[in-house]
């Protein structure tokens, strides 16, 4: 009956569990990493001189590229995947269900003519333009299987690269997905605009106070939480299948409490797991640094060296597609969801977020003169200006069902947007409030531990606050509340953008203040002390996980949007659609479509997540309990029989207890269903996302607690879900 959970368990006692074929090199990275990349390096080789300049300078200066040169390239490419034995080649894009589309063609072409052998090729209308079915891809109404035109178009501010899986070698294409009318259809494009504005935006900025900067781009370090539990354990979990999370489990009596997983030694099994997928990311360029144990038992986190931004939202997208083929060939599984476990830890996606110049030049990092430092507080202080601004619409870029339960729980910030300067960075900007921007220089503090041995240390600027959603990191701002299984895309465009407006309001009022005659230093000063004072109560240096900073901020008058049926109106606020076309990163019919898909995707999810727990209370859970009941009767009977009262006394309460958990389950899992259809009728989607959120999950919740009581009730040897000791501790 509880069959797969046992063999499971005695396969893992026994060590049984599989190992992946691939040996690990013993190569040095540097050997390794990229080489599956169709770099700058490989196109230097595979290209004429001419045709690298010119796509050189379209990935690095925007120039557009002409037709030759895409004919020159596609042929290169070609020739170097072949030459590396790949055989078929894709577009490779970001459709809105938040992972990546791919459609596979071969090379090689036959010919019509069977006395002549076919060929393999790569167009240049290959390598550019693509056509998939655009229809089946959420587009929020923007596409329907009438106008099912939709067009993958080739990227190339990103590198391709192949894939060599079992299967075979693979050559993959970045690319944008648009519709025949020009509209995204994916979360690239939008982001290639946020990108685009918010370097011209902050180019223009820069040239305050370096006329010699010719651009700025977003640089983007994300760090990637996950849960790894075993793959024979998960298989008798439908819920981890269909779901990505537990909806049932009672808490293991070790769970975090002891905080001794966190940078504990990583098990065997999972360094090695963790070797094979990083080896294979360095193969695709993706520069992979650190790995660690995270805060939860099962929880691991790993983090590459920041890049340009789009290109590291590829890296992401493309190293959680790793994670998961490499850990089914050790027996694992990889898990993404933001809170697949409750009462432990959840998991994010930090984005650490900063713009550097083509000089090099970080702008969020502090300088050590005064006039530096007013470069840097410049940037500093809109960007702070621009989370006060749009604190909504930042916190609507994050909202999806599965961070809901991330956020405010457990080491997680909370679902009210504010900013963390940290206690030093809160002096200079008062400093500079009063005494404008000659503010102390930031030099870095030195601690001298008076041990001898024990090398002098630097202080950084701040602190670490692990409690605030968005905390100034010294030289970069970290949003923390991005779920983990997000394409940070939706949240990098958003702040992209917002920054980007907030910039270009700046220059506006900087130059209107010196056409009046101003001097510039003094006006930038002026302008930048308005925003400092607007923006202040946006600022929290406290512990954002207390109760306090709630009472607190709904003083300030701070949102604290908790669900994401409430956040997500915020992106069709009249002050968000304004900014998107203004700016021409999304239009008006677009902000809206992407709204419409983001709600059906809540509905779904957390539809799906209703019946799943229904079913399981129903079929999994309720006839165990029954047969229990039922031998629980007859030791009631045995024992009175016997004339033991007192013993028949406490049986019957037990008797009683699990009688009445019994008819909760049955009574709630028959409500969550009528009420999951319920949902539905006849309203429009904000409406039944607000039913689902405020009527569905509370239900859900219910009936949980109720299969969790009987779970600490029943016959372990009849419980047939692998319970959470089992599925968290990993050996
Ligand atoms: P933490 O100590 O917060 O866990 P990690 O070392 O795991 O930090 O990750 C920090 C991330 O921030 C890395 O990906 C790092 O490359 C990135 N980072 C550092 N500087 C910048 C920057 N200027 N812009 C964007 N990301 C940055
Ligand atoms: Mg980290």
């Amino acid at each position: 009956m509880s069959q797969i959970r046992f063999t499971a368990l005695s396969e893992i006692a026994k060590g049984n569990t599989p190992e992946s074929k691939n040996g690990l090199s013993k190569k040095r990275i540097s050997e390794i990493f990229g080489q599956n990349v169709f770099s700058l390096i490989e196109m230097k080789d595979y290209l004429s001189e001419g045709t690298y300049l010119r796509i050189l300078a379209a990935i690095k200066h925007n120039a557009k590229i002409d037709l030759e040169t895409t004919e020159n390239v596609a042929k290169g490419m070609k020739k170097w995947a072949t030459d590396n034995g790949v055989t078929h080649f894709t577009h490779w894009f970001q459709p809105l269900t938040g992972t990546t589309a791919e459609k596979h063609d071969a090379f090689y072409k036959p010919s019509l003519d069977v006395m002549v052998n076919g060929m393999e090729n790569l167009t240049a209308a290959e390598l550019v333009q693509r056509e998939p079915d655009a229809s089946s891809f959420p587009s929020g109404g923007l596409r329907n299987t009438a106008q099912a035109r939709g067009y993958s178009v080739w990227d190339p501010s990103s590198p391709a690269f192949f894939l060599d899986t079992e299967n075979g070698k693979t050559l993959y294409i970045p690319s944008i997905f648009i519709s025949y009318n020009g509209e995204s259809l994916d979360n690239k494009t939008p982001l290639l605009k946020s990108a685009e504005i918010l370097n011209q935006a902050a180019t223009k900025v820069c040239r305050y106070f370096d006329e010699g900067v010719g651009h700025v781009i977003a640089t983007l370090g994300w760090e990637q939480e996950y849960f790894l539990v075993d793959e024979a354990l998960y298989n008798a979990r439908p819920d981890l299948i269909l779901t990505g999370r537990t909806l049932f489990g009672a808490p293991s009596p070790k769970g975090q409490q002891l905080e001794d997983h966190y940078f504990g030694t990583i098990p065997e099994r999972v360094q090695k797991y963790m070797q094979d997928f990083e080896q294979e990311s360095l193969k695709l360029g993706i520069p992979i640094l650190t790995r660690h144990n995270e805060v939860a038992p099962g929880q691991y986190e790993c983090a590459p060296m920041f890049e340009q931004i789009n290109v590291a939202i590829d890296h992401n997208l493309l190293i959680m597609d790793i994670m998961q083929r490499t850990a089914r060939k050790h027996g694992l599984r990889v898990l993404f969801h933001e809170k697949p476990f409750a009462g432990v830890n959840g998991s994010g996606k930090h984005n650490n977020w900063s713009m550097a110049t083509d000089k090099g030049k970080n702008l969020l990092s502090p300088g050590s003169t005064p006039s530096e430092n007013l470069y840097f507080l410049t940037f500093f202080i809109n960007v702070v200006k621009a989370v006060h601004t749009h604190a909504d619409l930042l916190r609507a870029s994050i909202a999806t069902a599965g961070n809901d339960h991330r956020l405010g729980a457990n080491e997680a910030p909370p679902a009210i947007i504010s900013v963390f300067t940290g206690s030093l960075m809160e002096e200079v900007l008062t400093e500079f409030l009063q005494k404008g921007p000659h503010v102390r220089a930031q030099h870095k503090e030195v601690i001298d531990l008076h041990i001898p041995k024990i090398p002098e240390i630097t202080i950084d600027n701040t602190d670490r606050n692990r409690t605030s959603p968005f905390p100034f990191t010294g030289n970069k701002f970290e949003f923390r509340a991005v779920g983990s299984s997000a394409n940070c895309s939706t949240a990098m465009t958003v702040l992209n953008s917002m920054v980007a407006s907030q910039l270009m309001h700046f220059h506006q009022e900087v130059d209107a203040l010196i056409e009046k005659g101003e001097g510039k230093e003094k006006a930038i000063t002026m302008v930048l002390q308005q925003y400092l004072k607007e923006s202040f109560i946006s600022i929290f240096n406290g512990n954002g996980y207390g109760l306090e900073w709630e009472k607190e901020a709904a003083k300030r008058g701070l949102s604290n949007k908790k669900t994401t049926a409430e956040a997500l109106s915020a992106f069709v606020s009249p002050s968000s659609i304004k900014m998107f076309t203004e700016l021409g990163v999304l239009t008006e019919k677009e902000v809206r479509a992407r709204y419409e898909v983001t709600l059906e995707q809540y509905i779904k999810t957390v539809e799906i997540e209703a019946i799943v727990s229904a079913d399981l209370a129903q079929t999994y859970v309720l006839p165990g309990a029954r047969r229990y009941l039922f031998e629980q009767i007859q030791i009631l009977k045995g024992l009175k029989d016997i004339g033991l009262d007192k013993a028949a006394e406490n049986s019957r309460t037990d008797v009683e207890e699990l009688f009445s958990c019994i008819d909760d389950l049955l009574g709630l899992s028959k409500k969550l269903t009528r009420l999951s259809t319920e949902a539905h009728h006849g309203k429009d989607l904000a409406a039944i996302a607000s039913d689902f959120s405020t009527k569905v999950r509370p239900v859900m919740n219910q009936l949980r607690e109720t299969v969790d009581k009987l779970e600490l009730k029943l016959d372990d040897a009849a419980w047939k879900l692998p319970k959470y000791r089992e599925l968290l501790f990993l050996k």
